[in-house]
């Protein structure tokens, strides 16, 4: 068990005393609550009482729900129950026994309960759940009279002895599941459903046994005692290592704690008129109106999430069921209207009447949202304002996810069930342990299992796609992977995937760990065939929901671009120009690299002007490219970034190749020789912090006379051409001082002037040292334009080296609830982002007009993205795939919060 005095709890971090202090009850019947009791009632809790409320009490079976705020008493109490809480227990139970007209333990005719957790936000399958409570050795036997299904009693009492025995007392998951099988085999049957009576007679012995061996004790036979362990149990997975994990990558709080619904058990397990199923209100895949869903009969719920059996279809549910299905439609459309939100709903079938078990906003893949936010607007559902608020905007990378080439000929090798959309391809892994190792490695990958559980998150986030044997669309793996936009295909039943010999059996076909395999997850397609991936176009309603954004948002978006093709792919994802373009790409060609060398070689100036006049007619062609794609609109171009040491080998590979050359007597040698000694005079123990941006600017000015020659006579070539040029921001790197400024804009208008064409232009700067920031009213005067560089900034407001702390300690930082964000992701607000506003304002108040945008990675990541909306900035920058995020992103910011300009 899981020691509630772990140094990651942080008891009322980021909530006040006072909001725990004044709640004093800790228990509310689902007739007491609403859906606005999210944070005190979980998001089950509150939606179950909210669909009592609008459906009826007959619809969603009685209950109660200890709050988050009993979770977080217990958790701060050592795991003591907070004061007051038996005693309302005691008293809710009495309550639902008075509603179910049926006492928990009685020997002839049980009330059985569900105990499930539910925190503010899903953490699905997280935590930690037990089912057909309140059994014992005496009771069994009642139901089965009272039921007369002694079956159904049977099944009932093995499943609780088998979750309580898990979830309360330790007992392995894959001991019980082995006794299962066991028992299976001993009787010849395949499916769990065709064990007799005595054989689950004889499995729940087997239980017991286990639950005895791992506890020392016996299975409690105490309705009550169960109830208050299953409780405990709930709340300790709180704090369970895989809750933990799970939080830690979704940023949920540690200290938010979850509530436990105590439910009357329905029977989906009854026979052959009941069973239970999962349905959305409309197709989680694509979003088309029409609900889809998975049926199981005679079954109770958790039999559909573990994938033990494969579900058939709602349809399947019309056919042997017509009214409950007719009722279940009904009941989506209301649910729809209702929470103004595409459902997810568990529901359960008990002779032929209908049970509400849970509803959701449906998680959904980005297709789905976007065609589910128009169809809305279309149906009257909502407005456009509420309709791009149901969309997440992370999530629409999915969208813009590569898809198999259409003209690509190929042999699939098994075909699954489409579970999550996009393609993906890589090598072979088995498990989530591989798949983070090869990711860090910077390989491909994707995850091959028979089924995924909570342990494999990891491994999800590392791999392309995931590719699984067993399970149907409301399994695990599918769950998670539309959770993470990650391409997925489940149920792909022809692969015999042998995890202990670390291959895939696909009718003969043996593949091994490391080869090569692409999923299609829209269509449900395996091959092991080399395919290539094609990039994926913007569809009509995406096209509308990305007008809608564009009316409402305030910031522009901007694209960081440096080649013709990556402006062409921003301009085709709607950005409004470019950013950033980072020009020392342009000199990384291998053609290019000799002059480079030569460049970097040069003993003298004239040396030095020698080589860049070679650069030069190359580096205005660059430049024509990209001001060919974008005339008329705004392009800011960064001048030469890096430390120089970049473009020359490593000290190591020279010295190597020197020695090898004086072996041999080459002639070379010499040359290499002065290449070596360059090379200890270009190395610096701290090259980001050393001699690089600006610094190189001042000490080398004719690197940037050639930039800004290279760009003036392009964008001039352009204007002739087309009539048109760019708008011309000629960018200054990593600039501290306002004299380092002023003269870099000398230099670019000496240089302009010679070549004497009227061309306009504008000179800035990327603010992305803590000096330029809290000194930005100073730079501002030689400046007309600022652009955030958060990526540098981040590095030196922290003192964190980019490269080296993210595999490093921020993992562990995380972990351990420093900080709650990876701080080169997401704007570290109260710190970096402090600087961001006081150059923002202090450069407005120094100069009204000045332009100021965002160019590094936060540009393009949604909760950065409302911060700088919030600041007022007048753009963002990021990747041309992110534009569209960004797009939907600003305008939601707008929507939920003012500008403060
Ligand atoms: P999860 O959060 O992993 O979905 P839940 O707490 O929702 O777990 O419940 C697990 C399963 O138990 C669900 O499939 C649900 O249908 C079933 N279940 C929950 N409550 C009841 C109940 N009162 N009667 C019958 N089945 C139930
Ligand atoms: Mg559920
Ligand atoms: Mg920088």
């Amino acid at each position: 068990m899981v020691s509630t005095q772990s140094p990651r709890f942080q008891p009322f971090a980021g909530r006040t005393m006072e909001t725990a202090a004044a709640t004093t009850k800790l228990i509310f019947d689902f007739s007491e609550g609403s859906r606005d009791m999210r944070d005190l009632l979980g998001g089950k809790g509150a939606n179950l009482a909210e669909m009592t409320r609008v459906l009826g009490a007959n619809r969603v079976p009685a209950g109660f729900t200890v709050t988050t705020d009993a979770c977080v008493g217990y958790m701060q109490g050592n795991g003591e129950f907070p004061a007051g809480l038996p005693e309302e227990l005691n008293e809710a139970l009495s309550r639902l026994e008075g509603r179910a007209t049926k006492r928990l333990g009685d020997p002839e005719d049980p009330l059985l309960l569900s105990v499930r957790s539910g925190a503010r936000e899903s953490m699905p399958g997280m935590l930690d759940t037990v089912l057909n409570l309140g059994l014992n050795d005496r009771s069994v036997e009642g139901l089965a009279r009272a039921t007369r299904n002694e079956r159904l009693a049977w099944d009932s009492y093995r499943r609780l002895v088998q979750m309580f025995g898990n979830v309360c007392a330790g007992v392995p998951s894959e001991a019980l599941e082995q006794a299962i099988a066991d028992r299976k085999r001993a009787a010849g049957v395949e499916l769990d459903t065709e064990l007799s009576v005595g054989e689950l007679k004889a499995l729940v012995d087997d239980f017991k046994a286990l639950f005895h061996q791992t506890s020392g004790q016996a299975f409690p036979q105490d309705p009550e005692g169960q109830l208050r362990e299953a409780i405990r149990a709930v709340f300790d997975s709180w704090m369970g290592e895989r809750a933990v994990q799970y939080r830690r990558i979704r940023r949920i709080p540690d200290d938010w704690g979850t509530a436990v619904n105590v439910q009357q058990m329905v029977f989906g397990n009854r026979g052959k008129d009941s069973g239970t199923g999962v349905a959305f209100s409309r197709d989680e895949l694509t979003g088309s109106p029409q609900p889809s869903g998975d049926f199981l009969i005679n079954a109770q719920g958790e039999d559909i999430v573990s994938g033990a059996r494969t579900p058939s279809d709602l349809s399947e549910m019309k056919r042997v069921l017509p009214a409950a299905h007719a009722e279940l439609l009904e009941i989506l459309r209301t649910l729809e209207g209702h929470f103004g939100d595409m459902q997810d709903i568990e529901f359960t079938v008990e002779e032929s009447r209908l049970y509400l078990l849970q509803t959701r906003n449906a998680k959904r893949p980005a297709q789905a949202a976007v065609r589910f936010a128009v169809d809305g607007v279309a149906e009257g559902l909502f407005d456009r304002e509420r309709a791009l608020m149901t969309i997440e905007a992370g999530a629409l990378d999915a969208l813009l996810h590569p898809m198999l080439d259409p003209d690509a000929e190929y042999e699939p090798l098994a075909r699954g069930v489409n579970a999550s959309p996009g393609a993906a391809r890589g090598q072979i892994v088995f498990t989530a342990g591989d798949a983070v190792l090869a990711a860090e490695a910077g390989r491909d990958v994707i995850l091959v299992r028979p089924t995924t559980e909570a342990d494999d998150v990891a491994g999800f986030f590392a791999a392309r796609g995931i590719l699984t044997s067993e399970g149907g669309k409301a399994s695990h793996a599918a769950l998670v992977a539309r959770g993470m936009g990650r391409p997925c295909v489940v149920g792909a039943s022809a692969l015999d995937v042998r995890l202990d010999a670390r291959e895939v059996n696909v009718d003969g076909t043996v593949l091994h760990e490391g080869d090569l395999i692409t999923i299609d997850g829209s269509t449900g397609i395996v091959t092991a065939d080399d395919v290539s991936l094609v990039e994926p176009e913007v569809d009509e309603s995406f096209r509308r929901v990305l007008q809608w954004a564009d009316e409402r948002r305030h910031l522009g978006v901007r694209a960081n671009a440096d080649t013709p093709a990556d402006a062409r792919k921003a301009r085709e994802f709607g950005a409004a120009g470019i950013g950033l373009c980072r020009t020392e790409h342009m000199f990384m060609a291998p053609q290019r690299q000799p002059r480079m060398r030569a460049m970097i070689m040069a003993g003298t100036e004239r040396e030095r002007r020698d080589a860049l006049d070679g650069l030069l007619p190359l580096q205005e062609r660059d430049f024509e490219g990209l001001f060919s794609e974008m005339s008329g609109l705004p392009v800011t171009i960064r001048l030469f970034d890096p430390p120089l040491h970049e473009f020359l080998p490593s000290a190591e590979e020279v010295a190597r190749d020197l020695e090898r050359a004086r072996g041999e007597r080459r002639d070379d040698a010499e040359e290499l020789e002065r290449v070596l000694e360059r090379v200890h005079e270009l190395t610096e123990a701290n090259p980001m912090l050393g001699t690089r941006g600006v610094r190189l600017g001042i000490l080398h000015p004719e690197i940037y006379e050639m930039q800004a020659r290279a760009i003036i006579r392009a964008a001039t070539a352009v204007r002739d051409r087309t009539g048109e040029a760019p708008l011309l921001e000629i960018m200054i790197p990593l600039v501290a001082y306002e004299r380092e400024l002023e003269l870099m804009r000398e230099l670019v208008e000496r240089v302009a002037g010679e070549e004497a064409t009227g061309l306009e232009f504008h000179v800035g700067t990327m603010i992305e040292l803590p000096r330029a920031c809290v000194l930005a009213d100073r730079i501002a005067v030689v400046a007309d334009f600022f652009s955030f560089g958060t990526n540098d900034l981040t590095q030196t407001t922290l003192g964190f080296s980019r490269d080296d702390v993210e595999g490093k300690f921020i993992p562990a930082y995380i972990e351990r609830g420093i900080i709650d964000r990876a701080p080169f992701e997401t704007i570290d607000a109260p710190g970096v982002g402090s600087l961001v506003r006081i150059a923002a304002s202090a450069g407005r108040r120094a100069k009204p007009d000045l332009t100021l945008g965002i160019c590094g990675e936060q540009g393009g990541d949604p909760e950065s993205i409302a911060f700088f909306h919030q600041v007022g900035l007048d753009y963002v920058s990021c990747s041309p795939y992110r534009v569209p995020i960004a797009r939907v992103a600003a305008a939601q910011a707008a929507i939920t919060s003012p500008a403060h300009q």
